[in-house]
Formats: structure tokens, C-alpha cells, sequence
């Protein structure tokens, strides 16, 4: 029996793998020398039986490893944010440069939709000439000139994942959270910041539906990160309805906008606020919650976010005039209204499929090689708990110039919004379900 057909069946029987036995299969995943099918054979394993949080950590480490790492000390202290992704999730477009203002540096790697869920590079990319696939020097460069940069992740950060993440996808291994957990911090602590705030989501439209899950897997990116030295924070929110109004790419920047310039809805403020007081305290820059919002408060009011948000669209190749005028982003051409088919009060939004539906009308792809169209998205004009008369707008459909209308689009919206009886209680989750 080869060293790795032991290490399989040690795991198939519920073993726990040595750090040496770790290292051996990601070395094996990065070279080639372990097949597909052994690798595949190995994360069944891992979906099924578990992994320990050493284990984790270790297969972390060795993912991490795979690649390059980076070394931003010469930076001072950079901070960072992930979330677990959902629809109309548009907090790091306000968050970073709302911390960057207040002299926190913010070096984020962002990643593209995936699955039911928008992405920040294709929401970044709605901005005319903004460029993501910067390459390290540029990203030291922005953060040494501007304090912030937002950018894509480079071929180079953690290999080993692109090969796993590609196998999960066809093996059904995505769901395991030790899997879930490794990826996403080998991509993350590969990039060298030194404080994470984890957005971890639940409910109908996120990843992790049940707040158990939620919690181990924030739980598990919490305490992976904090094995390796650096500060780690996080939450689990609510993902039962999407956040915001706007679900897309060019409406989630000008709705992005709107909050840096002291507007905008009310709860991706709070979640912005709330993700942005951790890292402002965790860098030293506030001493406590309380002092962090106030200070936030204030560059939100008095256009110090708005113009560090600017000069980074700028600094990355976009125009900054979409601060000033949000009518330069990518528009519309047609809208359709969604319409209540009777008067009650809205129970519950199905928002994985709100989302799956954004993707159908060019938000997204459902094959890597579709093109999005920046200009669509929905407007969600009616939230869980709020009454609607029949015939009243719920949402809105905006149609991008690549987008064909097609009449299901409507009625398919409308189904994803659940109207019970007026006067009906309505149980949503609430904003923050719990800190990790
Ligand atoms: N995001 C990632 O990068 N990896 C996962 O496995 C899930 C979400």
C-alpha cells in the first residue's frame, strides 16, 4: 500500500492525520503527484469524517504554503474582512475605505460570485476602467500611497486550493466545514494581514443555512487565524432577506456610494459599522466600540470616506466622477416592476433564489465563462415584516443593455417573496445573531 492509499484509509476509518501526513497530500495536490482521484478519495474522506481543529489548522498552513506568501510588515498594521457571501452583500465597497479614512490601512483580495452569491470584483469592475487583477507591488503601492486597495486574488496565492476547490465542486465536498474553513483562510492569511473580521452569514441565502453550522464554521476561522499570531473577530448576520435594496453589481456601487456619503439602508449600515468598529479597535485606532461608530459616523458625514473611496477608484484605473454622479455607472435600459398579488404583510424572501435569479439576468455567471452585464439587478423595495397592498411593487427588475427580458423573470421575482395574511407575526432573524 502506497504512504498516501495509508493516509486515505486512515481517514476513512476516522483517523486523525499527522501534520506530516497534511503536508504530504497538499504537496502532492500542488506538484500532481497525487491523482485527481486519490485527492477526491481524500476529501470524501475528510467531508465524512471530520477533521480536528489541529488538523485543520495544518491543512490551513499547508495550503497556505502551496503559494506565495506575503509579507506586509513594512506596512505597519493592515487590516482585513471575509465574508461568507450572500445577496446584495456590498459591505466591502463602503468598509474599506471608511476604515482606510481613519488611518487604518485596509488591503483586501477579493473573489468573483459564486454560486447564488455576488462577487466584490465583479461589483468593483461595474466601475468603469477599475482594474482588480493587480499584481503585489501594485497592492504595496496603494497601500503605501492611499491605505487601501481592493484587488483580485493573483495566480500565485495558494494553489493547492484552486486544484481542491475545483475537485470539491464535482465530488459534492463543498459542505465540509474543516474544507470550507482551509480554503478560505489559505487564501486570506496568505495575504498577510494582520487582523480579520469574519462576516460569517446565515438563514435562506447563505451558504450556511442553520446558525449551528454558522457558528462552527466561524468558530473555525476564528480560532484558525488566531493560531497564527494575528487578531481575529467575527459575527454571524442574517442572510434570511438580502441586504440592502440593491442586488447586482453597478446598483450595489452607487447604493455603496449612497452610505459613504451618510445614506443609504439602514442595515448595511449597521453591518458595515459593525464590521468596521472591530478592526478600527483591533489596530489601536479607537479604544472601544462606542468611540469607533462615532468616529465612523463622522467620516461617513463629513465626506472624508466618500473622497478616500474615490481616490481609490482612481488609483485603480476606474473614474472617480461615479462619487459625484452615480448616473456615470452602467444603466439600465429597462425596468419591470414586481407586483404583490395580495395585501398582508411580506413573511419571508426566498433569497437563494433571489439570487440564482440576479444571476439569469446577468449579475452573475452559472458558467465561468458568462459574461455579466453590470447594468442589471433588482431593487427589493419590501422586506420581511413589512405590510404590502395587492398590487404593490415588492421589487423592482432593471434590466442591462446585454439582458433580454423574459416574462417569467416577474412572476419568478414575486414567488420568492411569501405574503401572509395582514396582521400576521413575523419571525426574521435578527441583524446580528450572535458575535463568535
Ligand atoms: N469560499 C472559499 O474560498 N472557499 C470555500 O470553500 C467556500 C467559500
Amino acid at each position: 500500500m502506497s504512504l498516501f492509499v495509508r493516509t486515505l484509509v486512515k481517514k476513512r476509518d476516522g483517523g486523525v492525520l499527522t501534520e506530516g501526513e497534511i503536508n504530504d497530500f497538499v504537496a502532492g495536490v500542488t506538484s500532481g503527484g497525487i491523482t485527481d482521484e486519490q485527492a477526491a478519495a481524500l476529501l470524501m474522506a475528510i467531508c465524512c469524517r471530520g477533521m480536528t481543529t489541529q488538523e485543520t489548522a495544518a491543512l490551513t498552513f499547508a495550503m497556505m504554503r502551496s503559494g506565495e506568501t506575503w509579507d506586509l510588515s513594512r506596512h505597519g498594521f493592515v487590516a482585513d474582512k471575509h465574508s461568507t457571501g450572500g445577496v446584495g452583500d456590498k459591505a466591502t465597497l463602503p468598509l474599506a475605505p471608511l476604515v482606510a479614512s481613519l488611518g487604518v490601512k485596509t488591503g483586501m483580495m477579493s473573489g468573483r460570485g459564486l454560486g447564488h452569491t455576488g462577487g466584490t470584483l465583479d461589483k468593483l469592475e461595474a466601475i468603469p476602467g477599475f482594474k482588480t487583477g493587480l499584481l503585489k507591488p501594485e497592492f504595496d503601492a496603494l497601500l503605501e500611497q492611499l491605505g487601501c486597495a481592493l484587488i483580485g486574488q493573483t495566480e500565485n496565492i495558494a494553489p493547492a486550493d484552486r486544484r481542491l476547490y475545483a475537485l470539491r465542486d464535482v465530488t459534492g465536498t463543498v459542505e465540509s466545514i474543516p474544507l470550507i474553513t482551509a480554503s478560505i483562510l489559505s487564501k486570506k492569511l496568505a495575504t498577510g494581514a494582520h487582523a480579520v473580521v469574519f462576516d460569517v452569514k446565515t438563514g435562506n441565502g447563505a451558504f450556511m443555512q442553520r446558525t449551528e453550522d454558522s457558528r462552527a464554521l466561524g468558530t473555525a476561522l476564528v480560532e484558525t487565524t488566531r493560531a497564527t499570531g494575528r487578531k481575529a473577530s467575527g459575527y454571524i448576520t442574517a442572510m434570511d432577506r438580502p441586504i440592502g435594496v440593491a442586488v447586482g453589481n453597478a446598483n450595489e456601487v452607487a447604493e455603496s456610494i449612497a452610505l459613504l456619503r451618510g445614506e443609504g439602508p439602514a442595515d448595511l449600515k449597521e453591518n458595515v459599522l459593525l464590521l468596521g468598529s472591530d478592526l478600527l479597535v483591533a489596530s489601536g485606532a479607537a479604544a472601544d466600540d462606542a468611540t469607533a461608530r462615532r468616529m465612523m459616523k463622522e467620516n461617513l458625514k463629513n465626506g472624508k470616506a466618500l473622497e478616500k473611496f474615490a481616490r481609490l477608484i482612481e488609483a485603480q484605473g476606474g473614474d472617480p466622477r461615479v462619487c459625484d454622479d452615480p448616473a456615470r455607472l452602467p444603466q439600465p435600459v429597462r425596468s419591470e416592476p414586481v407586483l404583490a398579488g395580495s395585501t398582508g404583510v411580506v413573511a419571508s424572501i426566498a433569497t437563494r433564489e433571489v439570487g440564482l435569479l440576479a444571476i439569469e439576468i446577468g449579475c452573475g455567471r452559472a458558467k465561468k465563462a458568462d459574461v455579466v452585464d453590470p447594468a442589471s439587478g433588482f431593487r427589493i423595495l419590501k422586506k420581511p415584516g413589512e405590510p404590502v397592498e395587492a398590487r404593490e411593487p415588492l421589487a423592482m427588475i432593471d434590466y442591462g443593455p446585454s439582458i433580454t427580458e423574459a416574462p417569467g423573470h416577474a412572476s419568478r421575482l414575486a414567488a420568492c417573496f411569501s405574503i401572509a395574511p395582514p396582521g400576521t407575526p413575523v419571525e426574521t432573524l435578527p441583524f446580528v445573531v450572535s458575535g463568535l
